[in-house]
């Protein structure tokens, strides 16, 4: 049964919901990189839309046949090549929420999570396949028409709810860095949110360049350190962040720095800011998602360092080397 709203349901009887986990796997990239939405909308019908837009039943068989309509659950068909998440759905009987929906529209998501979450409204009808192990998520609201996803302010209280604040906190920096959100969708928020989610509204920013960027400034928040981020800095460029005068963060996201040219630049640009006085710390998704003692660490350990060299009067170039003046 769900509690506060979010469960996972146990019980099923029809197979019709495929799980392609390769397909997922590129959904979950899209969303951690934000590089774009699924293809087109979700396109799932019923039969009275299609019969309403003039279509025949003999027609409607015909196209199921030729694979453009498939058929996922009696009277709802979804559109040939529609992503996993959007035909589970289909064949469930209620709208995409939650993580599967802020990938679904191409917003930043941390969590592994693959499982498909499903938005539902009470007195409905529920259609899980065999060995289901969607995520329900059971709250009032106006159901859009089939293949919709909530609104945005619904969309990130289920994430609130069903996956906690640091994921609520990428996915609110996402929305509002492609604005998303309005005013009125904070106000709705805020209204229906704790203090977790209150705190989140008022430290998320619209210019975050990744979720990786996001969490570590909500991972940071709490050392109570000057960090700025997306800060433009002499000789380097703009970093992802600067903490205090001299420590350089910047997160390396998946498809960003892999192959030797990246790898070169990042090189180059490292050794740039060692010039100025920079010292850079590189972290990547596995480092800050899973393994953020070691990063917390080794930031607290950089700052220490400077902190000495800066005392010994060990002061950066006030000018960069020959070599660089071009
Ligand atoms: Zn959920
Ligand atoms: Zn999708
Ligand atoms: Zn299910």
């Amino acid at each position: 049964m769900p509690v506060n709203g979010v469960g996972s349901c146990t019980a099923g009887a029809e197979k019709t919901l495929s799980t392609d986990a390769a397909a997922r796997a590129a959904c979950d990239l899209r969303g951690v990189q934000g590089i774009g939405m699924c293809d087109g909308p979700p396109a799932v019908f019923t039969t009275a839309q299609l019969l309403g837009t003039g279509m025949s039943r003999a027609q409607l068989r015909t196209q199921l046949t030729a694979g453009v309509l498939e058929r996922r659950r009696r009277g709802v068909y979804t559109g040939a090549g529609s992503c996993p998440d959007a035909s589970a759905v289909a064949a469930h009987g209620g709208r995409l929420a939650c993580v599967s929906a802020a990938r679904h529209l191409g917003l930043w998501v941390l969590t592994a999570d693959v499982r498909t979450h499903v938005w539902l409204c009470d007195g409905q009808r529920t259609y899980h396949p065999d060995a289901c192990e969607c995520v329900e998520h059971w709250d009032d609201g106006p159901l859009g028409a089939p293949g919709t996803t909530p609104s945005m302010p619904r969309l990130l209280l289920q994430i609130a709810r069903c996956q906690g604040i640091e994921e609520f906190f990428v996915v609110l920096e996402s929305a509002m860095r492609r604005g998303m959100l309005d005013e009125q969708g904070r106000r709705w928020l805020s209204r229906r949110g704790n203090a977790d989610v209150h705190e989140a509204l008022s430290l998320a920013r619209d210019d975050a360049d990744s979720g990786l960027e996001s969490l570590l400034r909500w991972r940071l928040r709490h050392l109570r350190l000057p960090v700025r981020t997306q800060q433009r800095v002499v000789g380097v460029g703009t970093v992802d962040a600067l903490i205090g005068d001299r420590l350089l963060i910047e997160t390396d996201g998946v498809d960003n720095h892999d192959g030797a040219s990246h790898r070169h630049k990042d090189l180059v640009r490292d050794a740039n800011a060692a010039i100025w006085g920079f010292v850079t710390l590189r972290f990547d998704y596995a480092m800050i998602v899973h393994d953020w003692p070691l990063v917390e660490a080794a930031i607290r350990g950089a700052l220490a360092t400077l902190a000495q060299t800066t005392g010994r009067g060990l002061a950066p170039n006030r000018k960069p080397p020959r070599a660089t003046r071009r």
